[in-house]
């Protein structure tokens, strides 16, 4: 068997060569309109953020020097609100200032209003003021010059709320990748239809579109592929042809009488792992006409869990992205699990008070057990677990960065 590690370098390789090889293609789009894309270049700020040096309170802008040993009365010699532009501080007087309005040259310090006491058109200020009190300093967020967002970098929501703020209104954004997924198996119905005996419904399809649609790929939905050679081989080129990578599910067990295989073999290369996994053992990864092929295990938690080890990867890294590794943390335990001493055992788990627990049904057909769970524990090869033992856990959510 083929360690994940071994299997996840040989893919990760892949996906380096053919961004290599093949020119990525960068667009400019609105930053309405850039949410989940991945920037193609550097965004570098040409202005400070702030802008100027402006004010955290309500209050009062004074020159501390100013300031006596005991409260000093001065007289207020100007209002200033956000938006508006500030004359510069009269000596020996205050300015009345609101949040976010620009500090008066002159001005070194903001008193909060609370701690001052309005005479008519005077204010007593209270003594021993900092300078730069409730000052919010030029640049104190961003400099000019600063990288904000690197290339590669998939934009998130608060990412667009940085670029706005240093007045970038349109990004440079990698093409989204275009994904071809196709369903095999005989025993398959579309949702909808009446179930006749033998039969389930096709649910990996749906599962990898929803992920693929969340990663922002563009999906070339084939369907459900008939069971012949001939029409396995008219889909795949298809999908060779138009997309810039192919899904398959199902059909890669070992034994299983499969048209996927050899159709991949006749038309490209391919490799058939068994993977030291559990569960999703079995994986094909080739190519056909250059375009990769992933041939993912039938198996609906299978397939959600090598999409998610091996696929996702692979498509951010195919993508341009600068970062396809998902964030792990230590989380203690409250259940046992026998060692498994062949694979590693990526373990649908849940949060509870602070520990990790087990969603009861661990068999890869059990689609409740992705939905129901929070996400996945791993349990290295030969470890046996008991209550209170700490392992690596992984968020879903750490899957759609
Ligand atoms: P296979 O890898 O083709 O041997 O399939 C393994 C198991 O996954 C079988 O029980 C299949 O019925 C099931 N399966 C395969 N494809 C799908 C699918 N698209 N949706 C739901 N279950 C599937
Ligand atoms: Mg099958």
């Amino acid at each position: 068997m083929l360690s994940i590690n071994d299997a996840l370098h040989q893919v990760l390789e892949q996906a380096k060569k053919i961004r290599e090889k093949r020119e990525a293609i960068a667009n400019t789009v609105s930053i309405d309109n850039a949410l989940g894309l991945t920037l193609a270049c550097d965004q570098i700020s040409t202005i400070d953020v702030p802008p100027a040096d402006n004010s955290a309170m309500d209050g009062y802008a004074i020159n501390t020097r100013t300031l006596g040993d005991n409260p000093t009365k001065m007289i207020v010699s100007q209002t200033v609100a956000a938006g508006h532009a500030p004359q510069a501080l009269s000596d020996a007087t205050a300015a009345r200032i609101f949040t976010g309005a620009e500090i008066p040259a002159n001005a070194d310090a903001v008193v909060m209003q609370e701690q001052c006491e309005v005479q008519g058109d005077h204010v007593v200020v209270p003594a021993n003021i900092p300078v730069q009190n409730n000052i919010r300093k030029q640049g104190q967020d961003i400099k000019t010059g600063d990288c904000i967002l690197k290339q590669g970098h998939r934009l998130r929501p608060q990412d667009i709320g940085l670029l706005a703020s240093i007045g970038i209104a349109k990004v440079s954004v990698y093409q989204p990748l275009t994904v071809a997924i196709l369903s095999t198996g005989d025993e398959l119905v579309e949702p909808g239809n009446t179930l006749s005996s033998g039969k389930i419904f096709n649910s990996n399809r749906y599962l990898l579109k929803g992920f693929l649609q969340k990663l922002n790929f563009n999906v070339l939905d084939l369907g459900v592929v008939e069971d012949t050679l001939a029409a396995t081989k008219a889909s795949l080129k298809k999908a060779a042809s138009s997309a810039d990578c192919i899904i398959s599910t199902g059909g890669v067990s070992v034994g299983d009488e499969d048209h996927v295989k050899n159709a991949v073999t006749e038309l490209g290369s391919l490799d058939v792992w068994r993977i030291a996994l559990k569960p999703g053992k079995p994986l094909a990864f080739g190519a056909i006409d250059n375009t990769p092929f992933f041939g993912l295990p039938g198996n609906p938690v299978s397939t959600f869990v090598t999409f998610l080890l091996f696929v996702k990867p692979f498509l951010s890294l195919q993508q341009g992205q600068n970062n396809h590794k998902p964030k792990a943390m230590q989380m203690k335990v409250n259940f046992s699990n026998k060692a498994n001493p062949k694979r590693q055992e990526y373990i649908r788990v849940k949060f509870n008070n602070g520990e990790l627990e087990l969603f009861p049904n661990q068999s890869s057909g059990v689609l409740s057990s992705v939905v129901q769970a929070d996400g996945l524990g791993v349990i290295p090869i030969g470890q046996a677990i008991k209550p209170g033992d700490t392992i690596e856990y992984i968020s879903f959510d750490e899957f759609y960065r």
